[in-house]
């Protein structure tokens, strides 16, 4: 069986997966989503014994149904190696009463390395199936984390070219230092004067402007998305979460069959969806917990119903949560609204004109499963500082959101359901976020001396990503208003 997809805003636009992954975003800015979601077709005990690869060809061989065998393991193979530091590729570490599903081993130390080192491999492999001659170039906008991921995914792949735009006063300063240090010939960083919605819309407007994908196409070029709006980045998202519940069952912590909660530091809603689909797949997932941080327009729209993006934009500790439109979302919204692109469309059109739409209670009965939660800043640093106390584990500030988030719903409800925490960043990243919250103490240092110090502390070894970057010398220096972006896109190719 060949599984389509469908645009969320177009029920008559259906493409395969190959090429929903090259197009990246639909046609009138919709977003692909599978016709149905398959069921898992191996048994969870069989899973238990898989390694991450196994496990990753059992379910993308059933979302990817028009690659062969072969070019499925082998985008599997050459994605998930030694780029990774544990073979385990996604260990599952149980710490103070949760089992934290460290999701940033790889190359770039946050979990977006989970999708981004396969998109590539996705995305050659897409364009060669469909003939493609034209190059490909990748046009995304980051909070941080997105962009050093998928820079270091695309770093010289032949046939490709990649284009970051990141927000210049919102990522961390070891983020920061990771982009504008990429090395590649066809790799291109740009700071705009302005805020990560701000770039994310740049990014969707070119996309959808037709002038300039034609003028692309008669220069040889074409755009495709590394963002959480590619299904090339939310199938790859799904293999954790079953593996995450198959790693339960191995290690004897569940029962096989017994549900777990799963609890997802939010922004653009990428991650917690994937888990979603998991659930769908047939793993048994009980609770969602949304985790945003202060800008918790998510957890707003989980207590109320109404999505409203009429807010100060916050900076906060956990800068790639910093984010008032949560793309993915539409993709949950067009499912409970009966799957009706045109219901959908009206909602998006509301969001994008006012700022703000309002679910109907008969949609909002079908987010039972899904709880918001969020933790401000001080709660934040507090629960990394008492869970390195109680447990001797340092989290970052994305993952510790997650964590308030889960201790928050545990206390209020009582339920005792064994729960997976996605552990989304290495504390390396976030190091001043995360040591300053362990000892205020530590703000006089320097980001390289917080490094040095968090070894020290947390016994665990300075990623390669971060000795890497120390002296590294500045490779990319521009800087654009939000107004400009198009413009540096067509100077970049030749267009202009
Ligand atoms: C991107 C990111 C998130 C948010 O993930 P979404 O899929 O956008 O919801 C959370 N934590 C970290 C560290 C990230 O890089």
């Amino acid at each position: 069986m060949n599984l389509l997809y469908k645009s969320t805003r177009n029920n008559d636009e259906k493409v395969t997966a190959s090429q929903a992954i090259l197009k990246g975003l639909a046609d009138q800015g919709g977003l692909f989503v599978p016709e149905t979601i398959p069921a898992l077709d191996v048994p969870v005990e069989e899973l238990a014994r898989m390694d991450y690869q196994q496990v990753a060809y059992e379910v993308m061989k059933l979302f990817l149904t028009d690659f062969t065998d072969e070019e499925l393991r082998y985008c599997i193979r050459s994605a998930y190696d030694s780029k990774f530091d544990t073979p385990l590729i996604a260990p599952l570490v149980e710490k103070d009463g949760a089992n934290y599903l460290e999701l940033f081993h790889g190359a770039t130390i946050a979990f977006k390395d989970m999708a981004l080192s396969i998109l590539p491999y996705l995305l050659t492999t897409s364009a060669k199936k469909n003939h493609v001659t034209n190059e490909i170039v990748i046009l995304t906008a980051t909070s941080g984390d997105t962009g050093k991921a998928a820079l270091a995914g695309f770093a010289d792949v032949p046939g490709t070219r990649i284009i970051v735009f990141y927000p210049k006063n919102g990522v961390s300063p070891i983020q920061e230092k990771q982009m504008v240090t990429q090395k590649g010939d066809n790799t291109y960083v740009i700071g705009i004067h302005g805020n990560f919605d701000d770039a994310q819309t740049g990014v969707k407007q070119m996309f959808n402007n037709r002038e300039l994908c034609s003028a692309m196409d008669r220069a040889g070029y074409q755009f495709s998305s590394a963002n959480s709006i590619n299904v090339g980045r939310l199938v790859p998202q799904v293999v954790y979460y079953v593996y995450a519940y198959a790693q339960m069952v191995a290690k004897g912590r569940i029962r096989n069959g017994e549900p777990i909660n799963v609890v997802v530091p939010t922004g653009n809603f990428g991650n917690i969806l994937a888990a979603f689909y998991a659930k769908n797949m047939g793993i048994p997932i009980a609770k969602l917990v949304c985790a945003s941080n202060e800008n918790k327009v998510l957890y707003d729209f989980f207590e109320t119903g109404r999505y409203d993006r009429n807010r100060e934009f916050i900076l906060t500790s956990s800068p790639s949560m910093d984010i008032l439109i949560s793309s993915n979302l539409e993709r949950l919204i067009y499912r409970i609204a009966g799957e009706d692109a045109r219901k959908n469309l009206q909602f998006m059109n509301d969001l994008s004109e006012k700022g703000i739409y309002t679910i109907t209670p008969e949609m909002r009965e079908q987010l039972s499963d899904f709880v918001g939660k969020y933790a401000s800043e001080e709660e934040t640093a507090e629960v990394i500082r008492e869970v390195y106390e109680a447990a001797d584990y340092i989290m970052d500030t994305h993952t510790a959101v997650a964590a308030k988030a889960y201790k928050k719903y545990a206390a209020e409800t009582g339920d005792p359901t064994p729960t997976v925490i996605a552990s989304t960043a290495s504390p390396y990243k976030f190091t001043r976020a995360v040591m300053t919250a362990i000892d205020p103490a530590y703000d006089s240092k320097s980001d390289f001396e917080l490094v040095d110090e968090l070894h020290r502390l947390s016994g665990v070894p300075v990623p390669r990503a971060i000795d890497e970057i120390r002296s590294a010398p500045v490779l990319h220096d521009t800087v654009c208003g939000k107004e400009q972006m198009q413009e540096v896109v067509e100077r970049i190719l030749g267009l202009r």
